[in-house]
């Protein structure tokens, strides 16, 4: 049901900008808020860099809030033709001959009817039962994130950056692979969370409330808040990741967004990727809708691998590996002395290696990668 109150840090990175300026949305027009850069903070020492230049990504991110950002996307849906249904279910698979044609849809009354379709876009999300019931599956050894934010007023609302603790740590003073976040939102509040790796030793024991409380009362002061008086219901998720469901399409469906666990595995950001998947479904069943037919589906795994599985393979070795607390520490303590490091950093999170280039943070990442896994435990 729209509009929702959806966990989220509500950062658009700059590849999500990317995808909505290609759907002639300016988020300057709709007063989102710009991060034209990135803190990176741990202990006493902080860095800040610009985001990374990547491939027609615009070169900044912006926040915007969940509600508002469903909203434009919805609209734009409608203006373009969609029928939109809002508090509507989708309860299962409208299925005749083995081949999915439509859903079984619940209505805000209650009362059930069929919605026949030539093709189906599975996009329902993380859990994704519409997905499971078509046979979707997640690899279980592969890392998934958990995270938690909400909102505080702060002074800071307008600051330009992007703020990213990389000093979590469990009840034992050992690091954890996450980091915190405060995404200034520029409406007079900061959106404030933890995300946490799955690849973490005691990750089911690990509180991420707990986190969040220790996180926000690190930086309270520096963002002059009241960690007692959060504006928002604090939510928590999990999102699934690094390419981690399968399979993403079938002979009448496709499935995208965090649905198909395409959320970066490092970080657990999603909207960009939820974005540019749906576009890639779209012109799949443009294809298939105009003359190429089912077979023009099969594509569509493909051109998702194509996009990400290299990134993906390299970040989430990069996220088993940061689950030792030695390599953590070691990683992050670089990360806010060396520029090459985080900048190297910041582009495995934000997707951002260039594939056919060997810069310097390309290089870096496809040796430390290499290197990591030898590191001696703490
Ligand atoms: C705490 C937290 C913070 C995050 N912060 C960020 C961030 O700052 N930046 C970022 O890029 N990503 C972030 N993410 C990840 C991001 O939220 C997701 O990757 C992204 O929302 C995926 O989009 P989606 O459209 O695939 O799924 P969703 O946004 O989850 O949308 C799925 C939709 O499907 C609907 N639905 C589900 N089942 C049905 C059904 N049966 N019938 C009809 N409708 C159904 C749901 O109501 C929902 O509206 C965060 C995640 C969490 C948990």
């Amino acid at each position: 049901m729209f509009p929702r109150s959806k966990a989220c840090g509500d950062v658009l990175t700059p590849r999500a900008v990317r995808q909505l300026r290609d759907l002639a949305v300016e988020p300057d027009d709709l007063g989102w808020h710009r991060l034209g850069a990135v803190r990176l903070e741990r202990g006493d020492r902080s860095l800040e860099l610009p985001w990374p230049s990547h491939d027609g990504a615009a070169t900044f991110a912006v926040v915007a809030r969940r509600r508002e950002l469903d909203v434009t996307m919805l609209d734009l849906a409608a203006a373009a033709g969609a029928e939109v249904r809002s508090g509507h279910d989708a309860v299962e698979p409208i299925v005749t001959r083995g081949f999915v044609r439509g859903a079984i849809v619940r209505s805000p009354g209650g009362a059930l009817h069929d919605i026949p379709a030539r093709y189906v876009l599975v996009a329902d999300g993380a859990n994704s039962p519409f997905g499971r019931s078509l046979g979707t599956f997640r690899t279980r050894r592969w890392p998934f994130a958990a995270a938690i934010r909400s909102y505080w007023p702060s002074p800071h609302t307008d600051d330009g950056a992007l703020h990213l603790g990389l000093d979590l740590r469990d009840r034992a003073g050992a690091a954890l692979p996450g980091y915190g976040w405060v995404a200034p939102v520029g409406d007079g509040t900061v959106n404030i969370g933890v995300g946490l790796l799955s690849t973490a030793r005691d990750f089911k024991g690990t509180n991420v409330a707990h986190l969040l409380d220790g996180f926000v009362a690190q930086v309270a002061d520096r963002w002059q808040i009241d960690p007692a008086g959060s504006t928002g219901v604090v939510r928590v998720g999990r999102v699934p990741m690094g390419g981690s469901v399968q399979p993403t399409a079938g002979p009448t469906f496709l499935v995208v967004g965090d649905a198909a666990g395409v959320a970066s595995p490092f970080t657990g950001a999603g909207i960009d990727a939820a974005m540019e998947t749906g576009r890639m479904a779209a012109d799949v069943l443009h294809d298939a809708l105009a003359d190429a037919g089912p077979t023009a589906l099969q594509r569509y795994p493909r051109l998702v691998a194509d996009t990400y599985a290299e990134q993906y393979q390299l970040a989430r070795l990069w996220g088993r590996v940061l689950g030792r607390p030695a390599a953590m520490t070691r990683v992050t303590a670089a990360a806010v002395r060396s520029r090459l490091v985080s900048e190297t950093l910041l582009r495995i999170m934000s997707g951002a290696l260039r594939r056919d280039e060997f810069g310097a943070p390309e290089t870096v990442a496809r040796l430390a990668s290499t290197v990591l896994p030898l590191a001696p435990e703490a």
